[in-house]
């Protein structure tokens, strides 16, 4: 169990948010799978990652651009962290190109089972239109410019 650093904002019931799209390491959570048409497949609720499974992940490329992981959100300790946001869903949803597949991302579509919601940031922060595109971000390219979205 995740505790709160001090200063970090909390969700509901006290907990942590939780970012979900954290590095593949022990003790984060496997939030789903990228699926063939670029779009993440959600677990109905995170599986722990253990060393063995991690080794395992990263043993044939970055598990990041295959997968999503969610854990407790690092706020000033993440270099997308604004000072007051997280970065990487204000880009993606302020300065990503519009989609050819807009229909397939409206913002009233169902939102996705992801099992994080109560708590995760970027819902906290963009509210449904964070659901709307989450399935389509990836974390692969590395360094700071670390997102991108397959929906552009
Ligand atoms: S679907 Fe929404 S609540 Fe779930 S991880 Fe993505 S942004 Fe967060």
């Amino acid at each position: 169990m995740s505790t709160v650093t001090a200063g970090q904002e909390e969700g509901p019931l006290g907990q942590p948010r939780a970012c979900p799209s954290v590095a593949c390491h022990e003790g984060a959570s496997l939030l789903g799978a990228m699926t063939g048409s670029g779009r993440l497949a959600y677990l109905p609720m995170p599986v722990l990652v253990d060393a063995a499974f991690a080794d395992r992940l990263e043993a044939t490329g970055r598990p990041e651009g295959r997968y999503r992981f969610t854990g407790p959100c690092s706020e000033g300790a993440c270099p997308q962290w604004t000072g007051t946001d997280c970065g990487v869903i204000d880009h993606v949803l302020d300065d990503e190109p519009p989609s050819p597949s807009a229909g397939a991302l409206r913002a009233d579509a169902p939102l996705p089972t992801c099992g994080i919601r109560r708590t995760c940031r970027w819902f906290a922060q963009r509210g449904a239109a964070a659901c709307a595109v989450c399935p389509t971000i990836v974390a692969d390219t590395g360094g700071t410019a670390t997102y991108r979205s397959t929906h552009g």
